[in-house]
């Protein structure tokens, strides 16, 4: 801990050995369950979060209802203006928080700081958004009206997000819901509880410094039981939940039996398609880290590699050399390329996943393996492996979320490709690697990829956060971040003015009196 400064930044981000899981301020500790919380990366015990109570979620509940008074009526440019605070907070955190992220989660450093700066960056994106939140105006047929279109705050947004993206993801939420006048309360990953209370904390500092009411951002800590209160919880009007398809079938049903409004962003299964004039080496970069990267654990890892026959013994082999060069170990040390998996659930459906792919006929290509010894006592670093595989694999259509490659071999034209890369109940992310301009374009037609994302010579992993972030099918359909995504944070509302002295009805009906 003391090589890589984790010490220096978890007292700069007011991490403690033990932590109170619910928004501070609101209640003490002492007496609670505590969720523990052990790195993947050493295998250490960072530190511990208390679970929230059914009583004190009930007050974290009342106290964000208090606050949406206040903060719905503040201005939105000068939310905009506590988002820009906040932004800068992290500007200043970025190192520590980026540090902690990596820490708990068991990604890169680098990754660790690309996701703070995710954050950092959607903070501007929401400041702009706080002098826009527009409707439109639009022509009445009645003469002396006037018809237009409003955005107003929706209410409490329930948060609850995955351990993947520990940070992130929570923040493309809460700073659009916060410019579009919402409160927040936030039920992070049990897997990675205390960059919550590292967020909370900065994000709280924020507050008392402009005399706003803390339950503008709240958290909650547990697992799905207390994930479920706010699921189930009308006074709730929005759920944005990231995680598994499994979760989100759950969530999404609750939700939708009390007729509230959800995000849902969920599985993945990401393809690239290699098409027989793609530029290889580019290739080789987007495949290797869209399946290695954050150790194959991104909603947008890149699971499947769809190769023309006329080229795949050239990509394939340039991939498994690639495999070759990879460094697997310590993620805070910058010479690694490849990090742990969250936990040893993660290493055993990853062993279940190989051992599946080989019973239904998979070829591997590169061997996998649980590494042991020193530097790998937290028994979470796998090898990353590639196996030849057909589409219909039974283990081929579920996302399993670890460095698993399927390279699938195509003959015919992109539409052959097209479809083995649809051929599966997930839609997030897709990517073809061509120089053919016609197969560039058919990919991003409607006769083309299926998915909520689709790239042209890039990988499928990463995204930048100006455009709406999402998928179709199985992934859910919500979309986050940027874009036109803050309209799913608002009520909308139509609103007819009479400025004449008559009374004239729509469609011409007469009705006189
Ligand atoms: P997970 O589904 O196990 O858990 C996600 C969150 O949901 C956790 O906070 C968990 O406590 C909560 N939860 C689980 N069941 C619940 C229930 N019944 N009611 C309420 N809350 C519940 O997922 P994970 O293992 O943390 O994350 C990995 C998954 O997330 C992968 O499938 C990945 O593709 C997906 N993911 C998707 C996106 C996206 O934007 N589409 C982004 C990141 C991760």
């Amino acid at each position: 801990q003391t090589e890589f400064g984790l010490t220096e930044a978890l007292k700069n981000l007011g991490v403690a050995a033990e932590n109170n899981g619910t928004s501070t301020g609101l209640q003490s500790h002492g007496g609670e369950n505590y969720i523990e919380s052990y790195s993947p990366v050493d295998g250490a015990l960072i530190g511990k979060v208390s679970v929230t109570t059914q009583a004190q979620y009930d007050k974290v509940i009342v106290t964000a209802q208090a606050a949406f008074k206040e903060w719905r009526s503040t201005p939105a440019p000068l939310r905009g203006e506590i988002v820009r605070q906040f932004g800068q907070k992290l500007r200043e955190r970025k190192a520590d928080l980026g540090k902690l992220v990596s820490y708990e989660m068991g990604k890169s450093y680098q990754e660790g700081l690309g996701e703070v700066q995710e954050m950092i960056d959607i903070c501007d994106f929401a400041v702009g958004l706080s002098r826009q939140l527009h409707g439109l105006t639009i022509k009445s047929e009645r003469p002396l009206h006037h018809m237009q279109e409003q955005y107003h705050p929706l209410g409490i947004v329930g948060i609850i997000s995955a351990f993947n993206f520990p940070v992130a993801v929570w923040a493309w939420n809460t700073a659009l819901a916060w410019v579009c006048g919402d409160v927040c309360v936030w039920k992070p990953s049990e897997k990675t509880p205390l960059t919550g209370v590292a967020c909370q904390s900065i994000i709280a500092e924020v507050l008392k410094e402009n005399n706003l009411p803390e339950g503008i951002s709240c958290l909650i800590n547990g697992d799905y039981n207390v994930g479920s209160w706010m699921t189930n919880d009308e006074r709730v009007p929005l759920i944005s939940a990231t995680g598994s398809t499994r979760m989100g079938k759950i969530v999404g049903q609750t939700v939708a039996a009390r007729l509230g409004k959800s995000i849902l962003e969920l599985g993945g299964n990401n393809a690239i398609i290699v098409t027989p004039d793609a530029d290889i080496k580019m290739t080789v970069i987007g495949a290797v880290f869209g399946a290695v990267g954050t150790a194959g654990q991104r909603c947008t890892s890149t699971r499947r590699l769809i190769v023309h026959e006329d080229i795949y013994d050239k990509v394939r082999d340039a991939v498994v050399g690639a495999y070759g060069q990879l460094r697997i170990g310590n993620p805070l040390d910058e010479k690694n390329h490849v990090g742990p998996v969250i936990d040893k659930d993660s290493v055993n459906n990853y062993n279940k996943a190989i051992e599946a792919a080989k019973a239904e006929g998979g070829n591997v290509l590169v061997e996998g393996g649980v590494l042991s010894g020193k530097g790998y006592e937290s028994g979470c670093y796998v090898k990353p492996c590639i196996i030849e595989a057909k589409n219909d694999f039974k283990i081929v259509q579920t996302e399993t979320f670890a460095p698993i490659l399927y390279i699938i071999k195509y003959k015919g034209d992109v539409h052959d490709a097209i479809a083995i890369q649809n051929g599966v109940a997930q839609g997030l992310s897709s990517a073809i690697m061509t120089n053919s301009m016609r197969d560039a374009h058919q990919f991003l037609s409607a006769v083309g990829s299926d998915c909520g994302i689709a790239n042209v010579n890039i990988g499928t992993s990463g995204a930048e956060i100006g455009g709406a972030f999402g998928g179709e099918k199985e992934t859910g359909g919500g979309r986050e971040s940027g874009s036109d995504a803050w309209k799913a944070y608002m009520r909308r509302q139509t609103n007819t003015l009479n400025y004449s002295t008559e009374l004239p009805l729509a469609q011409g009906i007469k009705f006189d009196l």
